[in-house]
């Protein structure tokens, strides 16, 4: 099914009228809209896009053949197409996204389209989206590729002398030059700086004896990648390797556990779990994973505070991470497709601490 006719069950099954979708990585899985401004009206059995005139040909193009395109304008702006449209429709509620509408757009609508029920519900698009089709599967995986690709690449870098920040910079420049887009802003931290689970790249150079680790993906045609790798420069003492191999082994029980029917909240522990038996739990300060998408942080936490059921078709990032304050830190992050048969992980960056050059 299309995400357009599985969003219309979902709205009939829920009994909503209408929904009203304006955050825009919705409307884009729900149309195939790239542009950055567009609103989708979807009731259960018809549909129609909004956008302004900056986009009326590509709106033609992309989603004309799926629904209806109206162009607002000045005179007509979207709250009251929206109205008019409640009008033709015979419309008396219309639902939305409350995390994704201010107050101020809410207090406007309310003003602009009279008559009308505005009813704030949980995005309903955020749960479909986080079952993917094989070919969204497919997109995810191609951007997957490109990202072990920039990882093997940035290998030949890690030697003393070169900053985090060369790094950083020869990442970006070699997805780009792949014809994708950054997911997200690189991480690369060395040293005691990889104790920063989301630091910036900076001006140190790499030092024999440190831990550099390098987090980022390629958003490819649409869908992203995340990757996190941490290598060691020169070499690895007891505790380095001590630290690394049971983040991995952590990581890879967490993976291991991603079945349907399983709740993240539960894998989450599990990697805690891993971590303990070296007291090492402690020093593992963030959620275990997020879902994957069209954006990096979709929908969906593996975390303790996500009571989550994991469903087949989702797609996961697995990220546990150990970060000792002056000692340095570790993360072992993979991007996990769940399967009826067992979890498949959709990129190939080895995972043995490499120590470099
Ligand atoms: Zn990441
Ligand atoms: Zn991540």
């Amino acid at each position: 099914m299309k995400p357009l006719e599985r969003l219309q069950a979902k709205l009939a099954e829920d009994g909503l009228e209408a929904l009203l979708v304006t955050d825009i990585a919705n409307v884009r899985w729900l149309t195939g809209f790239t542009g950055s401004a567009g609103t989708v009206v979807a009731a259960p059995d018809r549909a129609c896009f909004f956008t302004d005139g900056r986009y009326t040909i590509q709106a033609g193009e992309q989603v004309g053949p799926l629904m209806e395109v109206r162009t607002t304008t000045t005179e007509a702006p979207l709250a009251a197409q929206v109205a008019e449209l409640a009008g033709q429709w015979g419309l008396s509620s219309i639902a939305f996204d409350g995390d994704a509408v201010t107050v101020n757009t809410y207090r406007q609508w309310t003003e602009k389209i009279p008559g009308v029920e505005l009813k704030p519900v949980q995005d309903p698009c955020a749960v479909l989206r986080m079952v993917k089709t094989p070919e969204e599967v497919a997109k995810i995986r191609d951007a997957c590729r490109l990202t072990d690709a920039a990882f093997q690449h940035v290998l030949r870098l890690i030697q003393p002398g070169v900053a985090e920040y060369d790094i950083h910079l020869e990442i970006e420049f070699f997805l780009k030059r792949q014809g994708a887009e950054l997911a997200f802003d690189p991480i690369v931290v060395s040293g005691a700086r990889s104790a920063l689970p989301h630091g910036k790249a900076s001006e140190k150079k790499l030092e024999i004896g440190d831990f550099v680790t390098m987090d980022f993906g390629a958003k490819l045609d649409g869908w992203c990648a995340d990757l996190t790798r941490t290598v060691a420069v020169g070499r690895a003492d007891d505790r380095m390797r001590e630290v690394y191999g049971q983040v991995l082994e952590a990581q890879r029980a967490a993976i291991d556990a991603l079945r349907d029917g399983a709740n993240g909240k539960d894998v989450d522990t599990l990697a805690r779990e891993v971590l303990a038996r070296k007291d090492l739990a402690r020093y593992f300060t963030h959620g275990l994973g997020h879902g994957l998408g069209t954006v990096v942080h979709d929908h969906g936490r593996l975390s303790q505070t996500a009571d989550m059921r994991i469903e087949c078709g989702q797609v996961w990032t697995v990220e546990p991470g150990v970060y000792i304050e002056g000692f340095g830190g570790v993360r072992i992050e993979d991007d996990v497709w769940v399967t009826e048969d067992r979890p498949v992980i959709l990129n190939e960056a080895p995972k043995e601490l490499l120590i470099l050059p």
